[in-house]
């Protein structure tokens, strides 16, 4: 025997698979024991429970190696701290229960670590803190004990570690640290720990692992580069170890692939669907058009009704918005082909003495593969290295369980469907074909993927629909109960006419330039300096959601639904009058989440089930699957907006969710590029402002948080990304006239990172997250250079703290030295909608006060 374990690598396997259980159970169970509902012995019974069901699922689907180590109780990130010990100071002196869920939500008085995006999907991850005196040590024996409880049920598997460069990129400084310090300074001391848990895995007998290096597919500094050779140069030199499978996923491995082939490791991942190397391609020839599941998209979901879960709120680290919906976008964001690739795998020729773990499965979108696109990738691939396995592109955590549950769905829509189960059981049919495929022969005839029936314009594959301005139904169609929604159009009659896509740059025109547009408004307005408003939602009260709930059951009829929020709008309206708001807003009330209340009322999504995605810890979305031509057939918010406007003198704003974040958090169809599929979106939403302005409203709020999500992680494509998302938002605003105010919000704490781009969206009037960050973005010198009214955020909304006056009056003194006073808005940091009512009154009276005092003095 070698000291190196060097079994063959089974022919099939996958990444990573979802954990949070195919009925979320281990949201429930997590919610009970923080609840103090269930015991620790409950909780673990419940993981132990979903690990043993999705290992018998896989073996079961006849996937040749497993995976362990994938299931977490919040994240894997954390899971990796806590295994090399890297637990800072003041979460010790507890359980390990208590410490590791204190890191990730907070206990008494301390405030949890940070959370963050997991590259560019909408997965959070907790960010580990590491200073120059972390002391590691190998604490605790998670991936053993997976592997063993595996062996235990007949399972042999390979354990998922986070790798120790990506480990140390997604860590921050250590508060305190010394200038210049980076965690990956540490490196050849979590090096250390690492040597000592492969030995312990080979002691055990376990043939391979598998170390996940998805940092190296962004861009990397010589140093870092360095880093990966020092690495992996070090873990391969190990006399006693499993061989070592590195994983890399959300892209192309660039320079970094040459590095990794250079050292001993044994199997390298590749992703074949994201990045230079993507095969791309659509599962299918053409867009599923208008099924008749459209109109009934309702899938009657959960109890509360919205397609972010209720969880608890995480204790308040989540950057972003509060609940923001979505999955990891799927599609390649490029804005160009559909093809993102060139098909030429020569780069690969450096693998050619390792194992070639083939990512041709996506891993983070719902269709079915071209299995004749991925077998023939597969080939060229194998003419070039010895040995190829077939893989999902990366894990499938990002995308639900099982599309077979949802029977709800128009069957043709459904036949293209492929979640976890589906994408499992593609990866074991191409790994049989590429078995039975001779070198050098021929490739086999493949079972065709299901054939769409194509509806509406033969043109659809290249356009994008114009707009048409439809004039306001009046509590018509533009129904909250979208079963009884409006009869499609038959196809050609009252269809809009398919345009070319807008050049780059065509969409920009249309407004007047924004020191006209400014003059008009204030005329028009007639605001004070400092306005003060809200961002949109207010709280979402136990009482809405269960009415919500019961017009799902039927409990509650669409009459008694409509009344119970226009109620609520009566309320907020009043509530705000009465604090001295000076933009109102009608609070959101009627809407479940700021995607899928959209999706309800556009054709061309279908609304999931039973589609969850886990977004952090106990916390899924269900995000819209967006499958066919974007068409708004009747106004949407437009009711709701004039009947606030109908009880007030102030000025209501009209709320809307933004083209680029409806898409970010949708899955997306794969056979247009997402370019264009945001443009439509954005037509949709043209048309609604229009409608908005016609019905008497002159502000309109066009959300786009997630504006930053959907940047490519190469630099080189991030700036045709933000030419087009930028183009697509204007394209849905810039049909206001003048004098009506365009305001957006967004709430990403790196919108300073990309303030040049927000600016460039061409709002009047941009909110953003700022008092979380502690007015970090006001020091950005960017800041000075911004055009517009920018209304930095006073009141930090993550938190249940009720900021004094005082402190939101020197949040805007460090405004105003940063901004000419005529420009400053007065906003918290996002939407209200998870603070109860009781918080919310106190806040905003203090930030009517700051507000009025400044305004005396500025
Ligand atoms: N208008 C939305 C709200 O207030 C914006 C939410 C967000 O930015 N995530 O809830
Ligand atoms: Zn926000």
């Amino acid at each position: 025997m070698t000291a190196v374990h060097t079994s063959s690598f089974p022919t099939s396997t996958v990444l990573g698979y979802p954990r949070i259980g195919p009925r979320r159970e281990l949201k429930r169970a997590l919610e009970s024991y923080w609840d103090g509902r269930s015991t620790r012995e409950d909780l673990h019974g419940v993981g132990s429970g979903l690990r043993e069901e999705s290992w018998r699922r896989l073996d079961a689907l006849g996937l040749g190696a497993s995976p362990s180590n994938t299931f977490s109780y919040y994240d894997q990130v954390l899971d990796t701290a806590m295994l090399l010990g890297a637990v800072p100071q003041r979460y010790r002196g507890r359980s390990v229960e208590d410490t590791y869920f204190a890191m990730a939500r907070g206990a008494e008085g301390i405030a949890p670590l940070r959370m963050t995006k997991w590259f560019d999907t909408n997965y959070h991850y907790i960010v580990p803190e590491i200073g120059a005196d972390t002391v590691f040590a190998l604490t605790g024996d998670k991936p053993l004990a997976e592997v063993r409880q595996a062996r235990e049920l007949g399972f042999e598997t390979r354990p998922v570690l986070v790798g120790p460069v990506t480990f140390l990129l997604l860590s921050q400084a250590a508060p305190g640290s010394p200038a210049g310090f980076v965690p990956l300074d540490r490196l050849a001391d979590v090096l250390g720990v690492y040597e000592e848990l492969l030995g312990a895995l080979a002691a055990e007998g376990v043939d391979w692992v598998q170390l996940d290096e998805p940092a190296l597919v962004a861009d990397r500094t010589d140093a870092e580069l360095a880093a990966v050779r020092t690495a992996y140069e070090r873990l391969g030199s190990l006399t006693e170890r499993p061989s070592l499978f590195v994983a890399s996923y959300f892209g192309d491995l660039g320079d970094a692939l040459p590095i990794l082939a250079g050292t001993p490791v044994e199997a390298i991942g590749v992703d074949l669907v994201h990045g230079a190397l993507a095969y791309g391609g659509p599962a299918n020839g053409g867009s599923v058009d208008g099924g008749p599941a459209n109109g009934g998209s309702v899938d009657g979901g959960p109890a509360n009704g919205g397609s972010v879960d209720g969880g608890p709120a995480n204790g308040g680290s989540v950057d972003g918005g509060p609940a923001n919906g979505g999955p990891a976008n799927g599609g390649s964001v490029d804005g160009g082909s559909v093809d993102g690739g060139s098909g030429d795998f020569s780069t690969l020729d450096v693998l050619a003495g390792k194992i070639v773990v083939a990512g041709v499965i996506s891993g983070r979108d719902v269709w079915r593969t071209d299995t004749e696109r991925a077998l023939a990738t597969l080939l060229a691939v194998r003419d070039r290295v010895d040995n190829v396995v077939v893989s999902t592109s990366c894990s499938l955590l990002h995308v639900p369980y099982d599309a077979d549950l949802e029977t709800d769905l128009d069957p043709a829509l459904r036949r293209r469907l492929a979640f976890a189960e589906q994408k499992v059981a593609e990866v074991v049919e191409l790994a049989g074909l590429l078995a039975s495929t001779p070198r050098g022969g021929a490739a086999p005839s493949v079972r065709p993927t299901p054939a769409l029936p194509v509806g509406g314009s033969p043109a659809t594959a290249t356009a994008t629909a114009t707009v048409t301005a439809t004039a306001p139904v009046e509590g018509s169609s533009a129904s909250v109960m979208p079963a009884a929604g409006p009869p499609k159009p038959a196809p050609g009659e009252g269809t809009p006419v398919l345009a070319a896509p807008v050049e780059a740059g065509a969409a920009r025109e249309g407004r007047s330039p924004y020191a006209v547009r400014a003059a008009a408004q204030a005329e028009h307005l007639r605001l004070p300096l400092l306005p003060v408003t809200t961002i949109g939602s207010f709280p979402q009260t136990a009482e809405l959601r269960a009415a919500r709930a019961a017009t799902v059951t039927g409990e509650l009829d669409e009459a008694q639904y409509e009344h119970r929020v226009r109620a609520e709008i009566e309320r907020v309206i009043a509530l705000q009058e009465r604090l001295g708001l000076d933009v109102l807003v009608h609070g959101e009330p009627e809407r479940n989440d700021m995607v899928q209340y959209f999706a309800e009322h556009l054709d061309g999504f279908a609304v999931t089930r039973h589609g969850w995605v886990q977004s952090y810890g106990s916390r899924c979305t269900r995000p819209p699957i967006l499958h066919g031509d974007v068409r708004r057939p009747a106004p949407i918010t437009v009711r709701w907006a004039r009947y606030a406007q109908s009880l007030t003198g102030m000025p209501v704003k009209g709320m809307l969710t933004g083209p680029v974040t409806i898409v970010a958090w949708s899955f997306v169809r794969d056979d247009l590029p997402l370019r264009d599929v945001t443009f439509q979106v954005a037509d949709a939403i043209r048309a609604e402002v229009q409608d908005l302005e016609a019905a008497g409203i002159s502000i309109i709020q066009v959300d786009e948080p997630a504006l930053r999500e959907l940047m490519p992680l190469r630099r080189e494509s991030q700036d045709a990304y933000l030419e087009w998302a930028v183009d697509a938002y204007r394209r849905a605003t810039s049909g206001a006239g003048d004098r009506t105010q365009i305001h957006t919000h967004l709430c990403y704490s790196d919108a300073d990172q990309i303030l040049a781009a927000i600016d460039a969206l061409d709002a009047d009037v941009t909110s953003i997250e700022s008092a979380r960050s502690h007015a970090r973005i006001l020091g950005e010198p960017a800041v000075g250079d911004f055009g517009r009214g920018l209304g930095p955020g006073v009141y930090d909304i993550h938190s249940p703290r009720v900021p004094a006056a005082e402190e939101v009056e020197e949040l805007l003194r460090t405004a105003l030295r940063a901004l000419p006073a005529d420009r400053v808005w007065v906003n918290p940091d996002c939407g209200l909608k998870t603070r109860t009512y009781g918080e919310v009154e106190a806040a905003l009276a203090n930030v009517v006060t700051a507000a009025r005092r400044l305004r005396k003095t500025a």
